[in-house]
């Protein structure tokens, strides 16, 4: 009874704590901040730190992150740090937490050593801060610890906090010593980490490398409901650069980003559209620092209406009416691409995205990649090996975005591990419809030459070198010591097609999960879903996709009639068995011919039944017919890979087809 009692005391007095807590979190926010109301999440991660809990607080860009640490110090005893990479946004912060009435400073290398010690002094003799910011370099120095070992730090706020992740596009090593610099500290602070890359790998480095215990983790939804999403795929720089001008003329009057894969690339689009009577402005790495901040000004101050800039533009920079960022080249993952294109719209109001993407874009992505940490010695072969595949599944989770046919909004929650169900209405993928190409066959071909790949060379082998076998023709090959690749099954079953076109097929296999690239030499293998394929219910469609030639849309619009794509292609097919009057494998080509006629006749069969062709009859036994050309069933029962069971199910068939060719 007495118990009860006490234990319901407690209870109350928790509550009233909190209650407590909350009325003074809401005075602040409306007296000191001027805000009406805390944005999603902002309130309990505040409340969590408050309480004396680490937190991990994941926010889209543009979410309110800082006023969780600024807020929660202001409540808190004692100070707090915050860790940030972002020297150069480290004076905006402090001024504009100076306007608050809250007394912030910084130490960072862009400052003198007597103005940081005179910071440091001021801090000791007479706690002249509440917030100091600091670059993760300077945990490092032994100064620095010192000076922290006599401060009474609550709060250890480390913004961006993804840049501890190693496999991460802005992985900085200093953020690892965050945990050493912890243990040198007579007490233990909180510890907020705050980013806005949500994937459950990040967030497990996160929680992992910075020690954090027991951490309340927030992740606020990544939906942008102001945000429209959309793709355009080209097919020719020109027509990629005329229809980003395009667009940029449609939105005249607004302000946007326009992000570019080089420094030349944004200099050449900031000239077309000046010359196209738009104010643009270029913005990289390699402008100096005076330039960049003037073109920053210029643009955030709403001067200059455009800018054309790399991802070295935009982090933490914070401009509420950009109403559309344009993407002028697919950048490296979906991560890179929300995140950048997340500038847009942080006002609330409608804004768009779009995505200009090209294959091209993704070689040159995987070509670099291929490349990645070779010229660094500190990285172990497997380490090298692992970074390679991260950066690859990254790459193609953004290519499989460019791909998808469902809602873009959906997909981007999906990978960012929320589920949508309805659709958006209003992105690419809901607002058009494309012509679809049913590609289940190919499908299977493709399955069943990745399979006959890792089956026959150690290595497995390469997309491009896939899709060439496939088609029948010959990979270029250094010497020719390399394997017979004439006499796979694989070889030329897909001979209809154009390189290109199964190259594409092989990316939506590896949209799927169907398919995947990994080892060393970054080659196509089974993947998660590889068996689905087989599978009698398995189908797979694919949006038709420009041809790589030709540029204007008159003559786009009517190749998109007389396409090629997954039809015969009588061009290629002339190429193809006129190679150099060539013998394929060990038949002619008049028995070549055959063999054609009757893979089609497979082709057709497996399209009825719903089976992949290859568990009709293999490449290799069809090359047998066409050379043998057995008359009848017993005939056929002689050759490899006829057994008594597929002699019963389609020997009559085969046999038949043989006879009228040889009466021909
Ligand atoms: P990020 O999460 O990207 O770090 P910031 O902390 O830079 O976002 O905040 C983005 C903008 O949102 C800032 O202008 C900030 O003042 C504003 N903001 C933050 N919290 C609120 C709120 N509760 N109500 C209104 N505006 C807010
Ligand atoms: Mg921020």
């Amino acid at each position: 009874m007495r118990d009860d009692q006490q234990s319901r005391q407690s209870q109350q007095k928790v509550d009233a704590h909190q209650r407590l807590k909350l009325r003074y979190m809401n005075e602040l926010l409306h007296t000191q901040f001027g805000f009406s109301a805390f944005r999603p999440g902002q309130k309990e991660l505040i409340s969590h730190i408050l309480d004396g809990r680490d937190v991990l607080g994941i926010l889209p860009t543009g979410a309110g992150k800082s006023l969780c640490y600024e807020l929660a110090s202001r409540l808190l005893p004692g100070m707090t740090f915050v860790i940030t990479p972002l020297i150069s946004l480290m004076q905006d912060q402090v001024e504009s937490l100076s306007r608050l009435g809250i007394p912030a400073a910084f130490v960072n290398s862009s400052q003198s050593v007597d103005e940081s010690d005179r910071i440091l002094s001021d801090t000791l003799t007479h706690h002249a801060y509440k917030i100091l910011y600091v670059a993760p370099e300077r945990l490092d120095n032994a100064q620095f610890v010192r000076f922290a070992r006599h401060i009474p730090l609550r709060l250890l706020a480390i913004d961006e906090a993804h840049c501890v992740s190693q496999w991460g596009q802005d992985f900085r090593p200093a953020y690892l010593r965050i945990p050493d610099f912890v243990d040198q500290l007579p007490h233990r602070p909180v510890i907020a980490a705050l980013t806005a890359t949500a994937t459950v790998n990040t967030r497990n480095d996160i929680i992992r490398q910075l020690h954090l215990h027991d951490p309340f983790v927030q992740v606020t939804t990544f939906d942008r409901p102001n945000l429209t999403w959309k793709i355009r795929q080209c097919s020719s720089k020109k027509e990629r650069d005329e229809a980003i001008v395009d667009d940029v003329l449609a939105h005249r009057g607004q302000s946007g980003i326009i992000y570019c894969a080089t420094r030349q690339r944004t200099q050449d689009l900031a000239d077309a559209l000046n010359d196209a009577g738009v104010k643009a402005l270029a913005y990289h790495a390699g402008l100096d620092a005076k330039t960049r901040a003037e073109r920053q000004d210029a643009f955030v101050s709403g001067r200059i209406p455009v800018i054309a800039a790399t991802s070295a533009f935009g982090m933490g920079i914070d401009k509420p009416d950009v109403r559309w960022v344009i993407h002028a080249n697919a950048p490296e993952s979906l991560e890179e691409y929300y995140q950048e294109a997340g500038r847009a719209g942080r006002d609330g109001k409608p804004s768009e995205c779009t995505l200009y993407w090209m294959e091209n874009d993704f070689r040159t992505s995987r070509h670099f990649i291929a490349a990645a940490g070779r010229d660094n010695d500190e990285l172990t072969p497997e380490d090298r090996l692992r970074v390679r595949q991260r950066m690859t599944n990254r790459l193609e989770a953004l290519h499989a975005y460019c791909l998808t046919m469902h809602c873009l909004r959906n997909t981007i929650m999906a990978y960012f591990g929320e589920k949508k169900t309805e659709r958006c209405g209003r992105c690419t993928n809901c607002t058009t419809t494309v012509p679809l190409v049913d590609v289940t066959v190919q499908a299977r071909e493709i399955c069943a030459g990745v399979d006959e790949a890792q089956e026959r060379l150690p290595y497995g082998i390469g997309r491009a070198k896939l899709a060439t076998i496939l088609t029948g023709r010959m990979p270029e090959m250094a010497d020719d010591s390399g394997p017979d690749y004439a006499s796979w099954d694989s070889y030329g079953a897909l001979s209809e097609m154009s390189v290109r076109d199964v190259k594409t097929v092989i990316d939506r296999l590896i949209a799927g999960d169907y398919v995947q690239i990994t080892g060393r030499y970054a080659t196509v293998h089974a993947g998660p879903r590889f068996h689905d394929v087989s599978q009698a219910n398995f189908s797979l469609r694919i949006r038709q996709v420009p041809s790589d030639h030709g540029t204007s849309h008159v003559s786009r619009s009517r190749r998109l009639h007389s396409r090629t794509l997954f039809g015969m292609n009588s061009s290629v097919r002339a190429k193809n068995t006129t190679s150099g009057g060539r013998t394929v494998g060990a038949i002619s080509a008049d028995n070549e011919e055959l063999f054609k006629h009757l893979r089609s006749v497979r082709y057709a069969l497996a399209k009825k039944k719903n089976v992949p062709s290859f568990a009709i009859f293999t490449n290799a036994t069809l090359r047998a017919m066409a050379a043998h050309q057995p008359t009848s069933t017993q005939e056929m029962a002689e050759l490899p890979g006829v057994g008594p069971v597929k002699l019963a199910q389609y020997g009559d068939l085969f046999v038949k087809e043989i006879r009228s060719y040889r009466n021909k």
